[in-house]
């Protein structure tokens, strides 16, 4: 058991150079560290004063805005990994307004390898150090829940197109008799090694992209968990370890007044903000001595964590915090928090449990070896059926010890509870029909039937007093039996109770109930693949609009901020790519010489053993030569390892970066949806206008002529091809501008439009291109 409290760590996020930084200093001495916050005082009321009012907080280590994600990782989420893969629970969770760095923190930047947050390096590490250890086998999975407005969703469903959050597969809460919480309709998902759990980390991300959209700003109003369940059993022990990992990514903890919301926003708002609230009430309660009740089912999250925050479980807090002045006193309140939660104390103990399964395979062992020695005792080999020889035996001993008037005669059938059970039933019987089964016994003369009652009871007396004798032995019997019974029982309550196993991937409740919903990697692998896609244009919305939609596309990806670093990733890999190259060269060469040297040392010996058979009397030595060619081979061999170590560093994060590339190409697709679903639903009448002002644009006839029907296809074209040309850039019609700003400019005045004459399509063209002239001009680079 280990027993420690919360441990709070804070990291502030730099400021922009737009922003005005607040006044704060870090102190990150050994014992202590400590932030202070100076803020001016009184500056509310309206006058100037010159004093400050300062606010000092402790934290087990504050990372300061220049710390690195390797940092942060190495200091906060690598010990709760260590403290994982031993057996204990374990939680992270970050904790801040919106914007202060949480998802930064907990999945990373989408931009640059060097970004990634704690849960790839986690997901890493973990499986690094799986690898290594041969001596137990392990079974990994995952989940992703994300919770908003207290309903919960999961990321993990391959089988969803989702465009809405609503479209995701709704998870529920449920709890058993004995107070333990299930989520029904969660998957958990095994992962193999570390490219499967990053491949469904990235379904969950992109799930919960697409799921948002400018008016469900989700990921700033939900809570993201990531659980990464490990399971660990020594070969032949009935023992697992079963563990879990929570990795949190919560709402922003803004309050409500401050941001100036209303309407649905403001539900939202009230929703983060209490289920916030129940979080801090929970840590509050865990917090105080003797207190008995924790107010863990108040909402969603507080009851997906019950087992994680208090109680059996490595808890880590990362307080995110942005310090420019704006956000200063979000960053106070912050901190409050943290301290509150430092306050908590968690007692965590491994989490073993007995598998049920291999329990019985021990205990039917057991059987199996009892027989054999019972039937080395008794020299017969018994079986569960008395043979039909044996029954007539049992019956004729049974007629004789009846028919016997000897008081002391006994029916001895030994110590064999089946021969014992079947007199029994005999017995009875008799007993019941006299008149058939026993009617030689009762044909006696009437005048004798006092006597004979006499002996009747006398012989009920006797078989009373068998009865008893039997009695002893069924116990003595029964006694090995109930040992057996009692373990197994005593397993089944304990495998009930159990919170870990039931929350265990391998023994999942829901599992048993719904197998339907265990879908392989392959299916999820299948549909990370199909998700290129423009999900509204596919949608029956036509093969016109569907053509100029994919045109409109082409131009807006160009002027997506993203591009820039797409193309640099691009690049970027690219690089990549080429040095995993040279280095597989490098591998090969090593392996070569490596190949030439074992040769050498082969035809060494070889000349030395004929050496030996044509002159014998020449004792072979130690040789010099073949002793320097292994020490080279031993040379090379390291070599060998140090490139390949860099070589499989460099495949995970080129894996890592055609994933962020993968998802920054999606994130330009559904910008360009909402971009696109927003003007499809401008006012018609706009458009004849259009055709008259000044402004108008060069139309390319391909727009409509072209057959190629956008779809899938068409988007992993724009995956895969690396020119990202644009019809524009080939007409020379429509681009123009600043060549340096990768935006491109529609023309200001324009000769003519070579339109198709289907009067909707030309109004739609049309309103594609006044749309864009709007956007550019909003910013500042359209045609005045
Ligand atoms: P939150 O999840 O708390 O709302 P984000 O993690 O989305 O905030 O961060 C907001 C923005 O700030 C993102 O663009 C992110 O890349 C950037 N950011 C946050 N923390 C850091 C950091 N430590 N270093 C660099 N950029 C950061
Ligand atoms: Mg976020």
């Amino acid at each position: 058991m280990v027993k420690e409290t919360i441990r709070v760590y804070a990291r502030v996020k730099p400021v922009g150079r737009r922003q005005q930084a607040g006044s704060y200093s870090v102190e990150n001495e050994e014992h202590l560290p400590s932030l202070e916050i100076t803020v001016p005082r009184d500056l509310a009321d309206g006058f100037i004063n010159n004093k400050q009012e300062s606010y000092k907080f402790k934290f087990e280590k504050i990372f300061d805005q220049e710390a690195k994600q390797d940092v942060i990782f190495d200091s906060i989420a690598k010990p709760v990994a260590e403290c994982v893969l031993s057996g204990y629970n374990g939680t992270i969770f970050a904790y801040g307004q919106t914007g202060s760095g949480k998802t930064f923190t907990i999945t990373g930047g989408a931009e640059r390898y060097s970004d990634r947050g704690i849960i790839p390096r986690t997901l890493s590490y973990i499986f690094d150090q799986l690898q290594k250890d041969s001596s137990k086998m392990y079974t990994t999975h995952v989940s992703y829940l994300e919770i908003y407005n207290e309903c919960g969703y999961d990321l993990l469903d391959p089988r969803h197109e989702a465009s809405r959050m609503e479209d995701l597969p709704k998870v529920t809460i449920m709890e058993d008799s004995d107070q333990n919480i299930h989520l029904k309709n969660l998957s958990l998902l095994q992962a193999t090694n570390e490219e499967e759990a990053l491949n469904l980390l990235f379904l969950g991300d992109t799930n919960r992209m697409i799921a948002e959209t400018p008016m469900n700003q989700a990921s700033s109003r939900s809570h993201c968990i990531f659980t990464i369940y490990i399971s660990s059993k020594e070969p032949g022990s009935a023992t697992i370890r079963c563990s879990k990992l929570h990795l949190v990514d919560l709402a922003g903890s803004e309050r409500v007044a401050k941001t100036g919301i209303g309407g649905r926003l403001l539900t939202e708002a009230k929703y983060i903000n209490l289920s916030l609230h129940y979080l801090e009430q929970v840590i509050i309660a865990l917090a105080e001595k003797n207190r008995s009740h924790i107010p863990y089912r108040n909402s969603m999250m507080t009851s997906v964590l019950r087992d994680s925050l208090g109680g059996n479980c490595m808890t880590t807090m990362i307080a995110t915090l942005a310090m420019d002045k704006r956000n200063i006193d979000e960053s106070i309140s912050t901190c409050r928090f943290a301290q509150r939660v430092a306050l908590i104390r968690n007692e965590a103990v491994l989490n073993e449990e007995i598998d049920p399964r291999l329990m019985i395979v021990q205990l039917k062992k057991e059987i199996r070896d009892l027989k054999d020695e019972l039937a080395l005792v008794t020299g017969k080999q018994r079986m569960s059926e008395l043979s039909q020889e044996e029954l007539l035996q049992l019956d004729e001993l049974i007629q004789t010890f009846l028919k016997d008037r000897d008081p002391d005669s006994s029916l001895d059938v030994g110590a064999d509870m089946r021969k014992i059970k079947y007199c029994f039933v005999h017995m009875k019987q008799i007993i019941n029909h006299p008149m058939t089964s026993g009617k030689k016994l009762f044909s006696q003369d009437i005048s004798e039937e006092k006597k004979h009652n006499e002996e009747l009871g006398k012989l009920k007396g006797l078989l009373q007093q068998r009865d008893n004798e039997i009695n002893i032995l069924v116990t003595m019997l029964e006694k090995e039996k109930k040992k057996a019974r009692g373990a197994l029982s005593q397993l089944n309550t304990t495998y009930a109770d159990s919170t870990v196993l039931k929350q265990c991937p391998s023994m999942n409740l829901e599992e048993s109930q719904s197998p339907s919903r265990y879908f392989s990697l392959e299916e999820a692998k299948v549909f990370s693949s199909s998700i290129p896609r423009l999900p509204f244009l596919s949608r029956a919305t036509g093969e016109k609009l569907s053509l100029r939609c994919q045109e409109a596309f082409e131009v807006f990806k160009q002027d997506h901020a993203d591009s820039i670093t797409i193309e640099d990733n691009k690049q970027l890999l690219k690089q990549r790519f080429d040095e995993a190259k040279c280095l597989g060269e490098k591998l090969n060469e090593v392996r070569n010489k490596i190949n030439h040297l074992k040769g050498k040392i082969i035809q060494r010996q070889i000349q030395r053993a004929a050496l030996a058979v044509s002159n014998p009397s020449e004792e072979l030595t130690f040789d010099l030569v073949e002793e320097n060619l292994r020490m080279q081979i031993e040379e090379e061999k390291k070599s060998y390892k140090r490139v390949y170590s860099c070589f499989k560093g460099l495949k995970v994060e080129i894996e890592h970066l055609q994933l962020l590339m993968e998802k920054l190409k999606m994130k330009v697709q559904k910008d360009f949806e909402v971009w696109w679903s927003e003007e499809a639903k401008k006012p018609q009448q706009e458009k004849p206008e259009m055709i008259t002002s000044p402004n108008t644009a060069t139309v390319y006839p391909q727009f409509i002529r072209s057959s190629q029907h956008l779809s899938s296809n068409s988007f992993s074209d724009f995956n895969k091809d690396s020119s990202y040309e644009d019809p524009a850039v080939k007409t020379n019609s429509i681009t123009f501008g600043n060549p340096t700003s990768k935006i491109r400019i529609l023309p200001s005045s324009s000769t003519s439009i070579p339109l198709t004459g289907d009067s909707q399509a030309d109004a739609d063209i049309l309103a594609f291109i006044k749309a864009r002239q709007n956007i550019l001009q909003k910013k500042g680079l359209g045609n005045k």
